[in-house]
């Protein structure tokens, strides 16, 4: 495969990669007013089929992250859905994938100040990205010195980009200073998540993680981990964690479309548990992995297959 797919998918329709283009001066703040979604397509155990992994979730949050920076998106769940799988038809993807779209403000520059005429433009564009579940990849993170983001500063819930500079400085630090990865305290001191990945917890058997009043994105990983962690009948805890409560932790690790699951097994030079991947968190990578594959019919209504 060339380094890029042959189309890209805007505004409604398939264009050319080389086609693709936007005056320079368009950038500037006219990217402040973006929202995206981060989605994964997996191929089959066979190699065969290509599924996208909660494609309908994934729309219906590039849907509300829209509307909640007053974007008018006019297309329906089913017609976002729709123009995916035209798109990776189009370009003939037999390959795991890390689809993006983006949902910016087009139009005039003098009408962005200006909620009540605002025009939204998108584009949607995918690249290979193989999984690394089942790898054996783990982290060694710190507790970053950055605060998250809060509530009402910017949205944390939603995948707005501006808010990314806030994850970006924090992965700056983490990996400068020798980590992997960084974790994120919001305000009040307490847990909310690492950049780009929500956080999740074992101890005493139950696992743990920050509630979505913690300044986290409403990860929909995080609740798929939640519902099969539910289903093998391990109690599952949201609330409020402290950063204490990470250090003595038997097992951590973290969740999100780009992580997947990404087993931490050193935070501030504390070992999590053995210092090794725990058993929980291999038990839901493996699950997880033979979902995404097809080979688990109890949760094949999370896949839209492509071919
Ligand atoms: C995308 C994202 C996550 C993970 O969300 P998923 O829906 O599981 O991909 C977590 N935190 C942030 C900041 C994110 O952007």
């Amino acid at each position: 495969m060339t380094a890029h797919p042959e189309y890209l998918w805007r505004n409604g329709e398939l264009v050319k990669w080389e086609d693709a283009t936007i005056h320079l001066t368009d950038l500037a703040w006219g990217a402040v007013g973006a929202v995206f979604e981060g989605i994964r397509a997996y191929t089959t155990a066979d190699g065969q089929g290509l599924n996208v992994f909660r494609l309908p979730e994934h729309m219906q949050r590039l849907r509300d992250s829209s509307r909640l920076v007053r974007l008018p998106l006019s297309y329906s769940v089913d017609d976002l859905i729709g123009f995916t799988i035209e798109l990776l038809r189009a370009n003939n993807v037999h390959e795991d994938t890390y689809i993006f779209p983006l949902v910016h403000i087009g139009g005039d520059h003098a009408q962005r100040n200006d909620p009540r005429s605002l025009v939204a433009a998108m584009y949607m564009r995918h690249n290979p990205s193989v999984t690394h579940l089942c790898t054996g990849l783990a982290h060694h993170a710190r507790v970053s010195s950055w605060t998250r983001i809060s509530d009402n500063v910017m949205p944390p819930r939603i995948k707005n980009i501006s808010n990314y500079r806030n994850g970006q400085l924090a992965n700056y630090e983490a990996k400068l200073d020798g980590y992997d990865s960084a974790i994120l305290l919001g305000p009040q001191g307490k847990v909310s998540e690492a950049p780009g990945a929500c956080l999740m917890m074992v101890r005493h058997g139950k696992l743990i993680t920050p509630d979505t009043t913690s300044g986290i994105l409403d990860s929909i990983t995080r609740n798929a981990v939640i519902t099969l962690a539910t289903d093998l009948g391990i109690e599952v805890v949201e609330r409020t964690v402290d950063r204490t409560e990470l250090y003595l932790a038997d097992e951590v690790f973290l969740c999100g479309t780009a992580a997947e699951i990404t087993s931490i097994t050193q935070i501030d030079h504390f070992a999590i548990g053995s210092g090794e991947m725990g058993p929980v968190t291999s038990q839901l990578e493996s699950l997880l992995l033979s979902i995404f594959r097809g080979e688990n019919a109890d949760y094949a209504h999370w896949l839209t297959p492509v071919y």
